[in-house]
């Protein structure tokens, strides 16, 4: 039985590795952790028995240890919980399907216990880049893309020599309002935005994908995951999002990854590998597609994109505060705050007055993160 750790086992991407867990019945949850959702949270304990679960506050671990004073479960709370739930002693895997740069201390703590990374977290190496994979490298543990771009770059490296990457093709679906201009998204709701064509995901990454800073995120990702500079990264809009991302090799050979969007596909691999394994559900069709097409993207419309690939290019705490301007800009448009043409713009105001730290510390970069909330708050709202 392999033995795992989730961290965020309640959302989108924790409940779909429960999902593959119950699929295969050979992995075993030793911890699970999750934000306030205690209800969904019990009834993952009642199905996968961990011998430990963490939720972020006091009060709601208080509340779910009466619900399961039936069962032999520690449950613990805040940072802390989260950091043992990281290192939790037995485990191999660690899943960090939590959002935000909270996952920055639980993965390092993790890494040092040995475990191995399956990380859907990006905020964590897009802020902590620099610190997490020198860390892994250190620690003889892999870090095991579980995004699906960054699993198809990963899958098409396979068998392929890493010096020999010339560039990083990174696909983009183009998200909901593909094609629009400037003046087309000035009255766009939090419903419009919510409208993935393609994927279905959490809330606040169904945003990023429509305003293209997901893509953003995943292109500096993907510089700390593959060791390229963010210029060998194109992102390739492909609106079908069939393919999950490709690589091109130095002789010019493009290797790509291909088929129906599942996010199973890509924790099953990141849960297994090398190993791959059956997976139920649809399959890529090439009889029934009607087309694959490809379009450059727009980054003057969506120039959340382009910032990314500034912040990405200077590093530093600069891909923090593009992160965290991000961060509150979205919820303040889930909140109905800001209007969705203010998150760029939110993003482009924190990022212009931000003095850049280069080679921060995990210190540095959440006292930045802080810094940039607290800005928003005092001059945004
Ligand atoms: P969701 O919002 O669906 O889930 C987030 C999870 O984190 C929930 O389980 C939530 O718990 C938990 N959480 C939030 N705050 C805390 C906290 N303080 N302590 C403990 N747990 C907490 O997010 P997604 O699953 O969509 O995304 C997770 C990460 O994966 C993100 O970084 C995202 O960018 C990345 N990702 C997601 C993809 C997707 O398809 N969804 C694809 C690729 C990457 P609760 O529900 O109890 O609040």
């Amino acid at each position: 039985m392999k033995k795992i750790a989730v961290l965020g086992s309640t959302g989108s991407i924790g409940t779909q590795t429960l999902e593959v867990v119950r699929e295969n019945g050979d992995i075993e949850v030793l911890a699970m952790a999750a934000g306030s959702n205690i209800k969904l949270l019990e009834a993952q304990i009642r199905e996968f028995c961990p011998k430990l679960a963490a939720v972020w506050t006091e009060e709601k671990a208080q509340e779910l240890r009466m619900r399961i004073r039936d069962l032999d479960v520690r449950v613990v709370s805040g940072m802390e919980g989260l950091l043992e739930a990281a290192a939790m002693p037995g485990t191999e895997i660690l899943v960090t399907a939590i959002v935000g740069m909270i996952g920055i201390r639980p993965t390092i703590e993790a890494i040092k216990a040995g475990k191995d990374i399956a990380l859907a977290n990006k905020e964590t190496l897009v802020t902590a880049g620099h610190i997490i994979m020198p860390l892994a490298e250190e620690y003889g543990v892999s870090i095991l893309p579980v995004d699906s771009e960054h699993s198809a770059i990963f899958q098409s490296l396979q068998g392929g020599q890493r010096k020999a990457l010339h560039k990083i093709l990174l696909t983009a679906s183009g998200g909901p309002f593909r094609g629009k201009s400037r003046a087309e998204l000035e009255d766009i709701q939090v419903e419009d935005a919510l409208k993935h064509p393609n994927w279905e995901m959490g809330q606040k990454i169904t945003i990023d994908s429509s305003t293209m800073v997901n893509k953003g995120l995943e292109v500096i990702e993907a510089k700390w995951l593959f060791g390229v500079n963010v210029e060998q990264v194109e992102v390739v809009v492909q609106p079908q999002s069939i393919i999950h991302s490709m690589v091109e090799y130095e002789d010019g050979a493009i290797i790509a990854e291909l088929g129906t969007p599942d996010m199973k596909l890509p924790i099953q691999y990141a849960l297994y590998y090398p190993e791959r394994r059956y997976l139920p559900g649809e399959r890529l069709d090439f009889s029934k597609l009607s087309q694959i097409t490809f379009e450059k993207p727009d980054m003057e419309t969506f120039y959340g994109l382009k910032l990314a690939f500034e912040a990405g290019r200077m590093g530093g705490t600069l891909p923090t505060v593009f992160n965290a301007a991000n961060e509150k800009a979205v919820a303040m448009f889930l909140d109905r705050k800001l209007r969705y043409l203010q998150i760029p713009e939110l993003i482009q105001c924190c990022m212009e007055r931000h003095h850049n730290i280069a080679d921060p510390t995990v210190g540095q970069i959440l006292e930045t993160e802080q810094e940039t909330y607290e800005y928003i708050l005092g001059r945004w709202c």
